[in-house]
């Protein structure tokens, strides 16, 4: 058989840089669930470019591993770490076009907005860089460099990129100069994750969907270094108590903590499970078996924008419609024996879908 056909692989690439949370596990629990059942390995990526960042969260690569396994997931061949794979990046880099950027982030923060002081791209507070280094002459570069050292930035060929997601359907974004590395050295996420997921033959990309407005400037990366583009999948993003999205700035608990607070790994199993509309198995395996069910709950509604053969403006936002991996979840996890709120009590019109955890 023409191992091109053969499906690929796809991916959990967790940055060690906070606990594992509700959000992050459902999301890794989604993109094992995609890879198996449709036949494709799944491989597990740590995205430990940022030392600092890394090492302020104390060394917890393994612990987000422990997690995963805890969860009951299982991946192929050992873990990729990014922090290993510096001379691959700056190899690929080469075969870019790019230039070196001089300017402070405070500099591109005023050249991006306009005149009413709101970005120019229209899209949330994403700023496209506005190309101010890229004409610069030799004799400039020269003397600026001996100011501050440079980024490196893509000279990106086009202003839009089309990208495709199983749940949101064909979408074209804006794409800018990207930094490919930035000015202490660096690699970047962007160029990384591209690098990445192209050598390890990743063509299923599922990650939360504050990431997809990220996608055309993957894309293009990936296009422009001869990879196949992979096909994308954003989940929805999960809210814990009072509706506030669960994220790292904010502490949110990691499987520790949850356990500690007495919401085991199976209950945190039970509980993702739930929220995708998925029995609540004992082990994830058994939701590997072909019930069609199963395939019924993991498929997203296909509407007239994922139809289209036109591709639409990118839309990062919630997805409103029938529940499922792709949508918003309040998840407030309460423990064994403790008494939480009613299943789809508190739901509300527009509002993320509540789930109540007991
Ligand atoms: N490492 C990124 C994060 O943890 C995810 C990157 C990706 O999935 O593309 O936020």
């Amino acid at each position: 058989m023409d191992s091109a056909h053969l499906p690929g692989h796809g991916r959990f690439a967790p940055s060690p840089t906070s606990a594992l949370h509700l959000g992050n596990l459902r999301t890794a629990l989604v993109a094992w669930l995609l890879a198996r059942r449709s036949g494709r390995g799944f491989v597990v990526r740590v995205e430990d470019l940022d030392q600092v960042r890394v090492a302020a969260a104390g060394d917890i690569a393994d612990q987000q591993l422990r997690d995963l396994e805890a969860l009951g997931l299982d991946w192929d061949g050992p873990v990729v770490r990014q922090s290993a794979r510096l001379e691959i990046y700056a190899e690929m880099a080469r075969r870019l076009p790019s230039y070196p950027c001089f300017c402070t982030r405070r500099e591109i923060a005023a050249a991006s907005r306009a005149p009413d002081g709101n970005p120019r791209s229209g899209e949330g507070d994403w700023l496209p860089y506005p190309g101010t280094c890229r004409g610069l002459s030799r004799s400039r570069r020269a003397e600026l460099a001996g100011r501050r050292p440079p980024a490196l930035r893509l000279a990106a060929p086009v202003h839009h990129w089309t990208v495709h997601d199983l749940a949101r359907g064909t979408q074209s974004g804006r794409v800018d100069d990207v930094v490919l590395r930035r000015n202490d050295g660096t690699w970047a996420y962007n160029l990384a994750v591209v690098v990445d997921d192209g050598l390890q033959g990743v063509d299923q990309v599922v990650r939360a969907r504050d990431l997809w407005p990220s996608a055309p400037r993957q894309a293009m990366i990936a296009d422009l270094l001869g990879l196949p583009a992979p096909g994308y999948a954003h989940t929805g993003l999960v809210t814990g108590p009072g509706g506030k999205r669960l994220a790292k700035a904010r502490g949110a608990a990691g499987m520790a903590e949850l356990a500690a607070g007495g919401l085991s790994a199976a209950r945190v199993r039970a509980v993702l499970c739930r929220s995708l509309g998925l029995p609540e198995v004992d082990r994830l395996t058994d939701l590997l078996a072909g019930d069609p069910g199963i395939d019924a709950a993991l498929r997203p509604p296909r509407g007239a924008a994922a139809d289209s053969a036109e591709p639409g403006p990118l839309e990062a936002g919630p997805l409103a419609g029938p529940r499922g991996w792709w949508s918003d979840v309040a998840l407030d996890a309460p423990a064994e024996g403790t008494s939480g709120q009613p299943a789809g009590s508190t739901q509300e019109a527009g509002s993320a879908n509540r789930m109540s955890t007991t």
